[in-house]
């Protein structure tokens, strides 16, 4: 929580919150540009062919079954 000004008041805020709503948009943006050059769908760190399953959960996913879980980073 952090206290911020509005209104001429004091308020306290879950800034966090706002962070996962930013990285939200940003990784939506993300997917969009990969849709434009035609790589949505396709592993990051193989190039194969992401699980449907997976991006009917989660359609931001850029990771494979294999590499959604493993720190390749
Ligand atoms: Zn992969």
């Amino acid at each position: 929580m952090e206290r911020i000004a509005y209104r001429g008041k004091s308020a306290e805020v879950d800034l966090t919150a706002i962070d996962r709503i930013e990285k939200g948009l940003k990784d939506i943006a993300h997917v969009l540009s990969l849709m434009d050059e035609g790589s949505f769908g396709l592993c990051k760190v193989c190039g194969a062919p992401i699980d449907l399953s997976i991006l009917e959960q989660a359609p931001t996913s850029t990771e494979c079954s294999i590499h959604r879980f493993t720190r390749w980073r």
